[in-house]
């Protein structure tokens, strides 16, 4: 706070806690301006209670119970999450499916940003050359050809942003016919074909593996040209290492290099064109969240997904144990009684998941999370999901399918993935994701080098700290130096910039790169 007024900010007029606003907390005895004064001293997001609240008392913060007293203290007192029980998870049985229809969102038209359109209709916001691996094994001789790419031909081709091994864990010593396997196979197939990438598509492959290129990319999952694919039966481009036409390491390499100049050379020919924002594939998510997340940052993310949403572009919200406790606002926003069934679908599976590893969602919160003032997951949730916004949630994606599996072209996209931040970043990329967002509270460096992530800092200590980490201070609202509407426009327009490669994030400029993390929830052998 600029100003040292002790000030709490309350979410809902039916609240009976709040959390301090001011940076480096508030000590016992301060008096705000209604009269409250502080029992113990309260960490800076941390919640106080605006009442006596008695042994069992409901606690509301954004109007929901996010858990009972286990006893009694008086107004002024610190909430921590040593005095909350948590609520039971809400059942799944008897939610509202589709009540909550509203008019849709007035259209937003004129905004545009310059991109690269592929020929199956997606449009990139870089131009890289990605190359697929089927399997872990041949890692290393992928990183050693993408040195000497980027040293020896990157030059050559300046409309060529970057080079990128998509690197992962999976391939072999997986049950690669468990009915789960087909999780990670989809999302790396999928992954593949993100726009970012051209649709040009690169396989180095080991041979033994259990993840076959056929199997990865069957023909016709891709349109190419058959005289780019030389693999048998596969519909791109295949560099096998135990191929016996390799002698030595060496000839491994120059057999990638060679035939990561076609593709080089075909994506250097691409030029950006203006596209309408429409075109934005956008994924949300947060992590290191704090009790400001919910405050400052997602509700600024909210207000941006509308504005999307009215250009006529597709948002994807996701991070299943993050909103299964605001499932009933999720079937109630459904655009249809299908999308509802889908959501319920998506929350089954995932829990049933949970259940299999003798884990429930209050797993997912962090000690962080509960040091930046978030009792439990419940809580956590509230201020996750305002990231969704106020549009009718119009599709949903199983983890790792993209928009087109499931014919979506636009709108609020519920695609569920876990919390994790790299395995949701992975599972939104194979979405189809061309931008990424991400709010957090604590601070993480995240970063993808397979698409731009913009950063976003609940609190202003936290953007001064970070000042070269952070693309936008979203603690201003909580500063009341900004409203959550102009923070949104910011983002907004900061979007269309960096879209357009006219600006870079700070995670670009650093070349933070987080590892893409495959979801796996079938065995390993
Ligand atoms: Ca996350």
């Amino acid at each position: 706070m600029a100003s040292r007024t002790p000030l709490y900010i309350k979410m809902h007029e039916a609240d009976n806690v709040a959390i301090v606003a001011n940076e480096g907390g508030l000590d016992a005895g301060t008096r705000f301006a209604d009269g409250l004064t502080l029992v113990d001293r309260v960490p800076q997001g941390h919640k106080l209670a605006l009442t006596d609240l008695a042994a069992g008392a409901a606690v509301r913060r954004y109007n929901v119970v996010i858990g009972r007293m286990v006893k009694a203290v008086p107004a002024g007192s610190w909430i921590h999450e040593r005095l909350l029980e948590m609520p039971e998870a809400r059942s799944l049985e008897g939610l509202p499916i589709a009540t909550a229809q509203r008019e849709p969102l007035p259209p937003l038209e004129g905004h545009s940003f310059e991109g690269y359109r592929n020929a199956d209709g997606s449009v990139g916001t870089r131009n890289i050359l990605a190359i697929t691996q089927t399997v872990q094994c041949v890692s290393g001789v992928v990183d050693f050809a993408v040195e000497r790419i980027k040293r020896e031909l990157l030059p050559k081709y300046p409309n060529v942003d970057d080079v990128v091994a998509l690197e992962h864990g999976y391939g072999c010593g997986v049950a690669i016919d468990a009915p789960d396997a087909v999780v990670p196979i989809r999302t790396l197939r999928n992954i593949t074909l993100n726009p970012n990438f051209g649709n040009e598509v690169m396989v180095v492959s080991l041979g033994c593996e259990k993840l076959q290129p056929e199997r990865l990319l069957p023909p016709g999952t891709f349109a190419i040209a058959p005289e780019q694919a030389k693999g048998e039966g596969v519909g791109a481009d295949v560099v096998c290492l135990q191929d016996g036409a390799h002698v030595g390491f060496m000839s491994m390499i120059d057999s990638i290099l060679r035939t990561a100049e076609q593709h080089l050379k075909r994506l250097d020919a691409r030029r950006r064109e203006t596209v309408p924002a429409s075109a934005l594939v956008v994924g949300v998510q947060c992590g290191g969240s704090d009790a400001f997340s919910g405050v400052t940052a997602n509700p600024a993310v909210g207000f941006c997904t509308d504005l999307l949403v009215r250009a006529g572009a597709t948002v994807m919200f996701s991070e299943t144990t993050e909103v299964r406790d605001g499932i009933a606002q999720l079937t109630a926003r459904a655009a249809s009684p299908e999308i509802a069934d889908a959501m319920i679908r998506e929350m089954a599976w995932y829990d049933a998941y949970l259940k299999r590893g003798s884990a429930d969602r209050s797993a997912n919160t962090t000690p962080g999370n509960k040091k930046g003032g978030l009792s439990n997951i419940v809580e956590k949730a509230m201020g996750s999901i305002v990231k969704s916004g106020s549009a009718p949630i119009s599709g949903v994606l199983s983890p790792g399918e993209k928009l087109s599996d499931r014919g979506i072209r636009a709108g609020l996209v519920y695609a569920a993935t876990p919390a994790s931040d790299f395995i949701c970043g992975t599972l939104q990329l194979a979405a189809g994701m061309n931008l990424h967002v991400f709010t957090t509270g604590r601070g993480t460096p995240y970063g993808l080098a397979e698409c731009p992530v913009i950063k976003v800092a609940t609190r202003s200590e936290l953007a001064r700290r970070w000042h070269d980490l952070m693309d936008i201070n979203a603690g201003r609202i909580a500063d009341g130096e900004a409203t959550i509407a102009e923070v949104g426009w910011e983002m907004f327009r900061l979007m269309l910039d960096v879209a357009s490669g006219r600006k870079k994030t700070w995670a670009e400029q650093w070349q933070l790169h987080n590892q893409l993390v495959l979801f796996n929830p079938a065995p390993v052998t």
